[in-house]
């Protein structure tokens, strides 16, 4: 699932490219895309791009009369962009829903190009909303702290950073405001926003952590090391994804990267001290860790830990979400 460097990277491309252009048409390619029924997708037809905003893992973009379009990728969806190829011509794959490719959702057809939307698999989890006004936006919200600030707002401006990192004292007030384990914690977008599975797996290996540690046993020196690894690791991927897209769209949005420390990377040799990368698989996920690394030597077996598990952990892509 696109996290929060993924879904920045996203942002900042389809700032470069539709913000200040009129979307012309929309174009629904599966029924179990749009979620909302007011207003009607015929509403955002004809109006300009005025900002584009990260919600925790959705990507909003905001038109002119406070119409909100907002995107959820979940697991397998992902953008495309085509620019137009000249004034009044319009690349092959907008002229008629039957040229879509079977994984096809969506496609929004702006003055300057094509933005499309794909899910791989067979399963339809992403999804469209399409609100209007501040108050309705905010109702998508899970409600997760924001982890980088702008002090101008919260839209991306271009070339610019993340904005300010959460103070360390707020940082920790979430931390220990209810006790889960710290993969739970980092992935609740209750919590957080904008962590899932992926770079959760990455912070907490750079923090030195175990998944299975319950928030509320984290002395002060633990936090603080969770808090600069949560930092770094995110705006370190932020950096090396926005170099890798460089001017072009980002069409390479993956959960599972080579220069990953940990997920993904089961059996693989630990980065820091070369052990193997063990893992913790439950439901439909896999947690990957090393044992030297972040716990103390032991290997979390899932017999021993299934009550934590049953209790304690992110279960399925929806809770993530
Ligand atoms: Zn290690």
């Amino acid at each position: 699932m696109p996290e929060l460097p993924d879904i920045t990277i996203y942002i900042e491309a389809l700032e470069q490219r539709i913000l200040g252009h009129t979307l012309e048409r929309v174009q629904l390619a599966s029924p179990f895309l749009l979620r909302t029924a007011m207003p009607p997708v015929t509403a955002v037809e004809g109006k300009q791009v005025q900002e584009l905003r990260r919600l925790g893992k959705r990507i909003c973009l905001g038109l002119e009369d406070e119409l909100w379009l907002v995107l959820h990728l979940m697991i397998a969806g992902r953008l495309h962009w085509k620019e137009s190829v000249g004034p009044g011509l319009v690349p092959a794959q907008s002229r008629g829903l039957t040229k879509f490719a079977k994984n096809h959702l969506a496609t929004f057809q702006f003055d300057n190009g094509i933005l499309s939307l794909t899910e791989a698999g067979t399963q339809r989890r992403a999804s469209l909303h399409i609100v209007q006004g501040e108050d309705a936006l905010r109702t998508l919200d899970r409600g997760g702290v924001e982890l980088f600030r702008k002090a101008n707002g919260t839209s991306t401006q271009l070339n610019c950073g993340l904005g300010d990192f959460i103070d360390l004292e707020s940082f920790t007030r979430v931390v220990r405001s209810e006790n889960h384990t710290l993969k739970r914690a980092l992935t609740d977008p209750r919590l957080f926003s904008g962590i899932g599975n992926a770079y959760s797996d990455e912070i907490l290996w750079h923090a030195q952590l175990s998944p299975v540690k319950l928030t509320q046993k984290m002395t002060d020196e633990e936090v603080l090391r969770l808090y600069d690894a949560t930092r770094e690791t995110l705006f370190d991927w932020v950096m090396r994804l926005r170099d890798e897209a460089g001017s072009s769209f980002p069409e390479k949005v993956t959960a599972f990267r080579k220069e990953m420390a940990t997920h993904g990377k089961y059996r693989e040799p630990c980065p820091r001290c070369g052990a193997k990368i063990q893992r913790i698989r439950y439901a439909t996920n896999e947690t990957n860790y090393c044992p030297n690394c972040q716990t103390g030597g032991k290997l979390l077996a899932d017999r021993a830990l299934s009550r934590l598990l049953r209790e304690d952990w992110p279960r399925n892509a929806d809770e993530l979400a």
